[in-house]
């Protein structure tokens, strides 16, 4: 079998759950959608159930997987329903969805429904992606509230750059959420993780931790209040060939790697097909059987080459640690132009398996 797997901690999970609800002061709907960001929806769901508040998931497809799988706890959709036919599925499982848009409070409006459902009113305070504008929030929320399709109501928004310390666009769009919801009765919903991490005066009601919870950095540059977080995550594989070459000689696809003297090099078992990323420079870290590695040449689809010279005792069937509990997630980040979020949403074929 190929020996390169995913080992997911669910105690880790667990503990990063607890934070993200501490830091919020209030409820806090944990975040499983894309799979639980690579990290298996079901089975974290699974594992959070007992004390998570309830979760959120991008679509109905993704909240219904998890009601097969026997999860009760309420789940939101977190960009509501695309289509009036949602609406009869939504009732029946019980499942909370987002209102964005005009139009969603108009099929609302015409939906026959065995029960009332509860609504989250998104605001757009500023991200201009979807939300109700401003200036027809109050209107929006006085309509729902109107309605016998309708049990309840949380206003809601969310942050463009709240990933930079300091931003003041996120101090505007905490100041536009509080005016424009100002006298409107009931729960509020604001904070993603780096607003929970980073964003103590945008505490709410409701705070929804998607990426904090799987203990990754949601933000570009290193932040102090990561450090409670403990990653969930450990990507590894094993040596399965090495090659002892002199000065000179290039190293997998198109040279990118050449060697500067007598180096030994070792073939691992994991590549971009599996979510590691494809343009992660020469020199980004690994652990080689528990000691800081490095990677040399271009990543393959199924392989990739690390540098064995420092490392005498290592050979074919060393355990090589992509990321996690030593290689933090970040600093693979750092060597290839992308974020902790596309790291570990990419991450597929290889198989998940469940500590904790
Ligand atoms: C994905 C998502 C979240 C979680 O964001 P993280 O940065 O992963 O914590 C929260 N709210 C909404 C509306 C989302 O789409």
């Amino acid at each position: 079998m190929r020996p390169t797997h995913a080992l997911i901690d669910l105690d880790a999970l667990r503990h990063n759950y607890r934070l993200a609800r501490e830091l919020g002061g209030g409820r806090a709907l944990a975040v499983v959608k894309a799979d639980a960001y690579g990290h298996g929806a079901v089975r974290c769901a699974a594992a959070l159930e007992a004390e998570a508040d309830g979760f959120a998931v991008a679509c109905i497809e993704e909240a219904l997987a998890l009601r097969e799988a026997g999860i009760g706890k309420p789940i939101l959709l977190l960009e509501g329903f695309f289509e009036a036919g949602e609406l009869p599925l939504i009732a029946e499982h019980g499942l909370w969805t987002v209102i964005h848009a005009p139009w969603q409070i108009e099929m609302l409006e015409r939906a026959a429904l065995a029960h009332p459902v509860e609504t989250w009113l998104k605001l757009d305070s500023g991200m201009h992606r979807v939300g109700i504008d401003a200036d027809a929030y109050a209107g929006a929320w006085k309509r729902l509230r109107t309605l016998p399709q309708v049990a309840g109501i949380v206003k809601m928004s969310h942050f463009a750059r709240a990933d930079e310390p300091g931003c003041p666009r996120t101090l505007e769009q905490l100041e536009t959420f509080a005016r424009i919801t100002a006298g409107l009765p009931g729960p509020s919903s604001l904070c993603n993780s780096p607003a929970l991490l980073g964003w103590p005066q945008a505490k709410a009601d409701w705070a929804r931790p998607g990426l904090m919870l799987y203990g990754a950095s949601p933000f570009p540059q290193p932040h102090e209040a990561v450090a409670r977080l403990r990653p969930v995550m450990t990507l590894e594989s094993r040596v399965i060939a090495v090659r002892e070459l002199p000065a000179g000689e290039p190293v997998g696809y198109g040279a990118r790697f050449v060697t500067e003297g007598p180096t030994r090099v070792g073939v691992v078992a994991v590549g971009y097909a599996d979510g590691y990323p494809q343009f992660a420079v020469n020199g980004t870290p690994v652990a080689i059987d528990g000691r800081p590695g490095r990677l040399i040449g271009r990543v393959s689809m199924d392989m990739l080459t690390v540098d064995l010279t420092d490392h005498p005792q290592a050979g074919v069937g060393s355990r090589v640690e992509l990321w996690g509990a030593q290689v933090p997630a970040a600093q693979v980040v750092a060597h290839s132009q992308t974020s902790a979020y596309r790291l570990l949403c990419a991450v597929k074929r290889v198989p998940l398996r469940y500590c904790g």
